[in-house]
């Protein structure tokens, strides 16, 4: 029976969606969870997977009822379960997802640990909705082929590339002139090159509208997270860096735009709530009402966009550079840049460093134009030892 109907949309059907979190004690993850929640019967939460915070994924376990979780982390003692199947290590979050029976999967870990799952995913055959952006970042050659391969399908849950896919329906892609990107520029975004140079990891943690991880907090601070979303864009959407613009929207209403051929532009606008771009991604292509907060249109908005000072946030060509040769280059950029925010977390990298390093490791880095997965795996690795190596200097 389950076989023989359409699995992407079981919406249709009313059946509930089997749905897969990985990374579910996250920002990203604790929200597609309240959206599952509020949706009452449209999706059934199977799988579930933590890396340390194991006092939440035991109350999600108690709320939720999944099959099986997985714990990445190292932890001891071990659980002693009886009514959830708990696997453990890195290792077993491809194992949980050939071994349990799931439909959608929402990509929630941090940084390039998400890849290896999004891959096994996507061979699989089946839908992911993809939070996790280094994914593309660092593997876009391979995930992007491997999906045409097998017919798995990624659908974005980052709210620009949400906000792109559902504007982009209103053309064909051969009609699109440009994408541009809206960043909200962080808490920096008046910040003289001087100021930059004295930040503190409080400030830099400090997000004017959004309430995310630690990692993409400080990511948006430098606007390495636009960087980031250039690659993903590129990746996502078939698309050249050449036609991939960025815009400075401090509101975050606007999450991008469209602009076509004949100079329409369309847009995606709601508060910033990742509620919504994740309820899109499990449902699309229907929509249904959502514990997202709504625009009050009783009040004034004022939407406000200015051009990014390049040379104050550098991030921005680094990404636009990065996109356009490809290959290594995504993974080298990312594994740079994961490796410098724990450096400025822990206090040993200055705030403005982030990007000047990554800068630095990209120079030196040996371009490979059509990479393995080996070699994507050796270029992260690579990228991690020489920006370690450089921070100590
Ligand atoms: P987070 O730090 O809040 O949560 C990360 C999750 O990944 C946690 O569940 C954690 O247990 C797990 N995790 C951490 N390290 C791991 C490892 N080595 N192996 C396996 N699991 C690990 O992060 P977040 O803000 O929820 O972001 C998750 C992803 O979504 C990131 O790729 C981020 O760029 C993307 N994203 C986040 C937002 C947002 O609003 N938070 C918006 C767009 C995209
Ligand atoms: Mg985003």
């Amino acid at each position: 029976m389950r076989n023989s109907i359409d699995r992407n949309n079981l919406t249709a059907h009313n059946i509930p969606k089997r749905l897969a979190v990985l990374g579910s004690t996250g920002s990203i993850g604790r929200n597609t969870l309240e959206v599952a929640a509020y949706s009452e019967n449209r999706y059934k939460v199977v799988l579930l997977s933590a890396h340390k915070n194991l006092a939440l994924l035991e109350e999600q376990i108690n709320r939720f009822h999944p099959e099986t979780v997985v714990v990445t982390g190292n932890t001891e003692p071990r659980w002693n379960r009886t009514d959830v199947r708990v696997l453990y290590g890195s290792d077993s979050l491809c194992q949980a997802l050939e071994q349990t029976d799931w439909d959608i999967l929402l990509s929630a870990i941090v940084g390039s640990a998400g890849l290896q799952s999004t891959i096994c995913a996507l061979e699989l055959g089946k839908t992911v909705a993809l939070a996790n952006k280094e994914s593309l970042v660092v593997g876009g050659s391979i995930v992007t082929k491997i999906a045409e391969r097998t017919g798995g399908r990624i659908i974005p849950v980052d709210s620009e590339h949400s906000a792109v896919w559902q504007s982009m329906m209103s053309g064909e892609r051969h009609e699109v002139e440009r994408l541009i990107l809206t960043a909200s520029g962080g808490p920096f975004r008046c910040f003289s090159k001087e100021q930059l140079k004295n930040v503190t990891v409080e400030q830099a943690l400090a997000h004017p509208t959004w309430n995310m991880g630690q990692k993409i907090t400080i990511d948006s601070a430098t606007l390495m997270n636009k960087a980031l979303e250039i690659i993903e864009a590129r990746w996502l959407f078939d698309i050249p860096a050449a036609k991939i613009n960025v815009m400075l929207h401090p509101q975050s209403v606007v999450h991008s735009m469209v602009e076509f051929v004949d100079g329409a532009v369309l847009a995606q606008l709601s508060p910033p709530d990742m509620r919504l771009p994740i309820q899109w991604a499990l449902d699309y292509p229907n929509r249904f009402p959502s514990p997202a907060r709504k625009i009050h249109w009783e009040e004034m908005l004022r939407l406000e966009f200015f051009p990014p000072d390049a040379e104050r946030f550098p991030a921005i060509s680094l990404g636009l550079e990065v996109a356009r040769i490809g290959g290594t280059a995504g993974a080298i950029l990312n594994a740079a840049n994961e490796t410098a925010v724990e450096a400025f977390l822990n206090h040993q990298l200055p705030f403005h460093q982030i990007t000047t390093v990554c800068q630095s490791i990209l120079e030196q880095h040996n371009y490979e134009h059509t990479p393995t997965p080996e070699q994507l795996w050796a270029a992260d690795r690579w990228g991690r030892e020489e920006t370690k190596k450089w921070i100590s200097r």
